[in-house]
């Protein structure tokens, strides 16, 4: 039985990771559970699954929520109260990293030096503190298991090879709802069609993330602090079925590929029992229905977010680190309505141009430039 501490409990993530809960009662037991504001659908989740703490981010929510579950489950909240959970060790085995952003980096932190199995969903922590978290990983013997479904084929593709023999990464993107129109038409692009993702159904950054592909560039940074390969050696195709989730080419000319019918909660499961498998019936793929799998090379012009992201690479320092704040401020003024979608990729480049880079990236000057990022976007809104 693992036992499990389940942050962000109400998101795309969470709600899949809930449902393989359930699907193994005699596997899997949720200990905690998280959420910023949705005390709805938590507390649901806590008559269901009995988790022994919770945490509601929104102060005024988790008061409300205290009220209507009583004693019947620790609710802890307020600035700290996520990394006060992952500091009980003796609670969990597994950390399923879920929440969206930046907030991921501390409890993701706390958890490797509880040395816990990680099973990485929030892509942002590797992001920003890629370094930090690969030493911290290594120094206390934690387990980095990638949620995201390409870094988990790549995963996958790898069990049982030497790494001295890859030749190159091959990340899919199904290239969003935005893959066939042309630069003047995502001019006038709308958030509800920019948030109609052809394949996954996922929370609004990331399918905002998708449409610009800035998802795709947060994915080589991934990709680049996990399986510590030179940029170059990471190649991104578009291959809009979503079928093959990523592949592995090695030297002789093999290409190894995970693939299946798109659905999160393969690559969930295997963080969770790597490296043995479970019987599993709810993800079934039928190549007969499939029909045809094409392939393209994406397009850096339309997609500036792309090329951003192999920039800061180079930079590197807390460059990614601007990168990402000012993503999630773009995406969050896009989602309300005070920016176009292609002004999105444009306040990334200002936030590049004008913020400078740390050169020595500590925790210290990951969150300096996480605050100066957001400080210096926000200005121009208010
Ligand atoms: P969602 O937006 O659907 O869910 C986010 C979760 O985090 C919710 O439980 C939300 O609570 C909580 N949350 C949001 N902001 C905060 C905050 N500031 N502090 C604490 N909790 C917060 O996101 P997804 O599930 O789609 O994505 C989660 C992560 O996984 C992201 O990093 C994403 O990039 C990554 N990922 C997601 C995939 C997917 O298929 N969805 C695929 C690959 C990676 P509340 O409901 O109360 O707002
Ligand atoms: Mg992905």
């Amino acid at each position: 039985m693992k036992k499990i501490l389940l942050l962000g409990s109400t998101g795309s993530i969470g709600l899949n990771t809930l449902e393989l809960v359930r699907a193994f009662p005699d596997k899997f037991r949720i200990v905690g559970l998280t959420v910023n504001k949705n005390i709805e659908e938590l507390e649901k989740q806590i008559r269901e699954f009995s988790p022994k703490f919770v945490v509601v981010t929104d102060q005024s929510k988790a008061v409300e929520l205290k009220k209507k579950i009583g004693s019947s489950c620790e609710v802890i909240s307020g600035e700290g109260s996520l990394t006060e959970i992952t500091k009980r060790g003796d609670e969990y085995d597994i950390l399923l990293s879920a929440i969206v952003g930046f907030a991921g980096l501390e409890p993701t932190i706390e958890a490797i030096k509880q040395q816990k199995r990680i099973a990485l969903a929030n892509k942002e922590t590797l992001v920003v503190a890629g370094e930090i978290i690969i030493n911290l990983c290594k120094e206390y013997g934690a387990e980095l298991i990638p949620v995201d479904s390409e870094h988990s084929a790549i995963f996958q593709c790898l069990t049982g090879e030497d790494k001295s023999y890859i030749n190159k990464l091959i990340l899919t993107a199904s290239g969003g709802p935005f893959l066939n129109k042309t630069l003047s038409e995502l001019e006038n692009v709308t958030v509800s069609e920019s948030l109609n993702h052809p394949n996954w159904k996922m929370g609004s950054k990331i399918t905002i993330d998708s449409a610009t592909m800035m998802n795709k560039g947060l994915e080589v940074i991934e990709a680049y602090w996990l399986f510590n390969l030179p940029k170059e050696k990471i190649e991104i195709v578009v291959h809009p079925q979503s079928i093959i989730h990523s592949m592995v080419e090695f030297i002789d000319g093999s290409i190894k590929a995970q693939l299946s019918r798109p659905d999160m909660k393969l690559p969930i499961l295997y963080a969770l029992t790597y490296p043995q498998r479970l019987g599993f019936e709810g993800v079934i793929t039928d190549f007969k229905k499939i029909g045809q799998m094409t392939f393209f090379e994406p397009n850096f012009d339309k997609f500036v977010s792309l090329k951003l992201a192999y920039d800061v690479i180079d930079e590197g320092g807390t460059a990614p680190c601007i990168l990402n704040a000012a993503n999630e401020i773009a995406v969050e003024k896009f989602l309300s309505g005070k920016i176009k979608f292609f002004q999105i990729p444009e306040l990334v480049k200002d936030a590049l141009d004008n913020i400078k880079t740390i050169r020595q990236i500590t925790i210290e000057s990951v969150y300096e430039c996480d605050l100066l990022t957001r400080e210096y976007l926000n200005k121009k809104f208010s």
